[in-house]
């Protein structure tokens, strides 16, 4: 072989020598540049696949080719007066209204008493009163209630640790200490007693440092410098954000439609040698199933590649199911090949808002989540996550959340709001013919579309809003969303009498211009519309900086 091949290179060289001018130097550098390129398109288009591609490739086209027709004088002009409509329409009903509207727009001159400050509080509770009271058991999510004793419980947490900041551990040992145990227990209830964790601000703070984690790991052990990440379409925008805020490329892959899972050959086509971590849900936001993580395990394990698992919203449900006495499919560190997981403590915790803890399967890999400083002239300077000084009254809280509720506590909130649930999406399943439940939810969260042609769900949803319900609207496919709480146990049965209003009022009607028809009808029916829903929302984002 070795006298066979030696000729061979040597030729090689010599027609390099003879040839090696700037000229075929820069060609070489041009066919290296686009040989790169078409590979990158290549492993783009085969994680996307075929059919996906060629729509990306219209949507592109039709965006670029309708931004130039918005950017004509004429159009532009309606497009504007378009959105200075929506912008203010936004303001009315967010802002307070009217000349006796008090506002404090700068510093008084002299500080004011408490009691000033408590009346001033309900001048603007009487100014801008609450369309909702979440206590009706009419919200999706949003409050995690821990009860009217618990209230009293974060309260003597905070007021005890009010100012205390757990950047300076020697000047409160104390709120360390609940810090590491708060970790440590929920370490325990994911069973990975010798893993490693930390909390953080809340779970998109969580997916955060998570993907930076793996980012920084990939780096450093795997010599990834394009690093790209795997993700559901059905898992949370939180990942979309850090891959724009860390720069990764992110491959969306779409879900199964009946089960609602990731879809897994998609999954193992979009792997490839940039990939540092993939994510599964248990459970997902928009419509409460749980992917196949034990599948999920099994790929990144034989990829040596990150999993992170969001139990964001699945919190303080998914690992009491079993016991609540609902059957349950693997989700946490007893799964080989996860290597992180996130846990909202301030969701079914009952921790007060601010609060989440982000858990690894080893201290090796926490490691790459800290930020370490040792040359800056305040001092060294290290912190373990995004922030730099903290609350500890959260700290506190939360631990006094967790101690207050038990394990027994926990299981009977789970009993409780799982068993609401299941109510809901039986009766949906059963007695709704125009309605199916989206995959099978094993938790809290039941999503709904419909099934005939004349019902126009967010028209449904439009029609809860009159009746005074907030639920979250779904997009691709259309759809509707209830997260029960603790305060929607007792309304379960509500919640059925008013559906059953809302669609027999929604197929009466033709399409209507409630919120959730105008938004989410706008998003899905042109190539333009996601940019104009984008420039909408600002206009809300910016809304709420006015005072
Ligand atoms: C709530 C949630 C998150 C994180 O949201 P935060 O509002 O930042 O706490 C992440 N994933 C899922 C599935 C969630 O429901």
């Amino acid at each position: 072989m070795s006298t066979l091949s030696i000729p061979r290179i040597i030729d090689v060289a010599e027609v390099f020598k003879e040839n090696l001018t700037l000229d075929t130097a820069k060609n070489c550098f041009l066919v290296y540049f686009f040989a790169k390129r078409a590979f990158k398109l290549f492993q783009h288009a085969r994680a996307r696949g075929f059919i996906r591609s060629i729509k990306d490739l219209y949507l592109f086209i039709a965006q670029r080719t309708l931004r130039v027709v918005i950017s004509l004088p004429s159009v532009r002009k309606k497009v504007e007066t378009e959105i200075d409509a929506a912008r203010a329409l936004i303001d009315r009903q967010l802002l307070p209204q009217g000349k006796d509207v008090v506002r404090h727009l700068e510093l008084p001159k002299q500080g004011c008493t408490l009691g000033w400050i408590l009346d001033a509080m309900d001048q603007m509770d009487r100014e801008a009163p609450s369309q909702t009271d979440y206590r009706d058991g009419k919200l999706s999510g949003a409050v995690y209630h821990g009860g009217d004793d618990m209230d009293k419980v974060l309260v003597a947490a905070f007021q005890r640790y009010c100012v205390s900041n757990p950047l300076h551990p020697d000047v409160f040992p104390a709120v360390r200490k609940m810090e590491a145990e708060i970790v440590a227990m929920c370490l325990r209830m994911y069973n990975n007693p010798t893993g490693a964790g930390a909390t953080t601000s809340g779970g998109t703070e969580s997916i955060l440092m998570s993907v930076k984690t793996h980012r920084d790991w990939a780096r450093a052990v795997k010599g990834i410098s394009e690093p790209e990440m795997i993700v559901p379409a059905s898992a949370h925008a939180a990942f979309d954000k850090a891959a724009a805020y860390f720069g990764i490329k992110l491959h969306s892959i779409p879900v199964d439609p009946e089960t609602r899972q990731v879809n897994m050959k998609r999954v193992y086509r979009a792997i490839n040698s940039n990939t540092i971590m993939v994510v599964g849900s248990a459970i997902n936001f928009p419509d409460g199933c749980q992917d196949d993580i034990a599948g999920l395990g099994k790929l990144a394990k034989s990829y040596n590649i990150g999993l992170h698992v969001d139990c964001c919203l699945g919190s303080f449900i998914m690992p009491f199911l079993e016991k609540a006495g609902f059957s349950s499919e693997p989700f946490d560190f007893r799964v080989e090949g996860v290597t992180a997981i996130s846990c909202d403590t301030h969701k079914y915790g009952f921790a007060p808002k601010g609060s989440s803890v982000i858990m690894y399967r080893s201290s090796d890999l926490r490691q790459y989540q800290y930020y370490v400083n040792p040359e800056w002239s305040g001092g060294v300077y290290a912190s373990p996550g995004l922030a730099g000084s903290r609350s500890g009254a959260l700290i506190a809280g939360t631990w006094a959340a967790m101690h207050y509720m038990g394990e027994e506590g926990y299981v009977e909130s789970c009993r409780a709001i799982v068993g609401a649930a299941k109510i809901i999406e039986q009766t949906i399943q059963n007695t709704f013919p125009e309605l199916y439940v989206l995959g099978k939810p094993p938790a809290s969260v039941v999503a709904f579309g419909s099934r005939v042609p004349d019902l126009d769900i967010l028209e449904v949803g439009d029609k809860m809003s009159k009746k005074g319900w907030h639920l979250n609207a779904l997009q691709n496919p259309p759809g509707l969303h209830i997260a029960c709480t603790r305060l929607t146990v007792s309304t379960a049965e509500t919640f059925i009498r008013d559906l059953k209003e809302a669609i027999w009022e929604a197929k009466g009607s033709s399409a209507g211009k409630g919120t959730m028809v105008s938004l989410y009808g706008l998003g899905n029916s042109s190539p333009i519309g996601p940019e104009m829903v984008g420039v909408v929302i600002s206009a809300f984002l910016d809304a709420l900086y006015k005072a």
